[in-house]
């Protein structure tokens, strides 16, 4: 992974043609640049001063509902049918946070409603930034509820439902408890696609990228790759802060820039942690 995606632009003559290419605009993504237009159609909205929280206008908060309350496999709109239980017929307690996984009279599993996000999976505020520490224990707990040994002896069709739950709640806690994962969701949720084949066109980033590669081919010692695995979290937290600010103002292309730093950051982690 790495040598393929950070070691290849690397070459002396990749590197001299990416960076030529450089001075080309970056053409966004079709599916991005459909969800920009659609967001510059709702600008309207003024941006929020509060980038600490990056929580979203309040604009998105009702589109959040809208969303979320889209009719699926058991789904019903807010304001609308509550979606009732499969087996018993029994109403969901449905609010604006708390999903429709399991029936609270029955305790049978209800099919997978995929108009239903991942934060709201944890009953969580659908914001960028968020305390982690609290998410594993909503994770363990739902990981409880869909244990395959609690649907055993219940019918084939309720253990898919259980089955399909179980594997949605492991993705989301897998998205959500990373930064990175995290932010490419987020701008998921709003339209906006982050291209993962996307390759670099910024010689600044370039030319750090080379800069990072180096220091860690030459590292003398796990002492050493520990200190730029500490310099690659200060940038990952910089970039993250970063991100959270252009999301609360709603400047993706911004967001999108932080993202591809984001990535890059991870992945030098991720190689460290390899070698260590
Ligand atoms: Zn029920």
């Amino acid at each position: 992974m790495w040598k393929r995606r950070l070691g290849a632009p690397l070459s002396a003559a990749a590197l001299r043609r990416t960076l030529a290419a450089a001075g080309r605009a970056v053409v966004p993504t079709h599916s991005a640049s459909q969800g920009l237009r659609r967001l510059a159609e709702r600008r309207a909205v003024p941006p929020s001063s509060d980038a600490g929280t990056a929580g979203f206008p309040p604009l998105d908060r009702r589109d959040f509902l809208r969303r979320s309350g889209r009719s699926c496999c058991s789904g019903g709109a807010p304001g609308g049918a509550a979606p009732e239980c499969w087996n018993c017929g029994a109403g969901a307690r449905e609010t604006a946070t708390a999903p429709f996984l399991v029936c609270e009279s029955c305790r049978s599993v209800q099919p997978v409603d995929e108009s239903v996000d991942y934060f709201r999976i944890f009953e969580l505020e659908k914001k960028y930034e968020m305390d982690v520490t609290n998410l594993e224990g909503k994770y363990k707990a739902w990981q409880k509820k869909l244990h395959p040994d609690l649907v055993h002896s219940k019918s084939e069709q309720e253990k898919e439902y259980a089955a399909g739950q179980s594997a949605r709640v492991i993705d989301a806690y897998r998205t959500l408890s990373k930064p990175l994962t995290r932010a490419i969701y987020v701008l998921k949720l709003e339209g906006v696609n982050v291209d993962e084949e996307e390759t670099v066109s910024e010689p600044e980033l370039l030319t750090e990228i080379l800069e990072i590669r180096e220091a860690v081919d030459e590292a003398a010692d796990s002492q050493a790759l520990k200190q730029i695995q500490s310099q690659m979290e200060d940038k990952l937290r910089h970039w993250s802060n970063s991100f959270a600010s252009s999301l609360c103002s709603r400047k993706f292309e911004d967001a999108l820039t932080c993202v591809r730093r984001m990535k890059y950051y991870s992945r030098v982690n991720e190689e460290i942690t390899k070698k260590l």
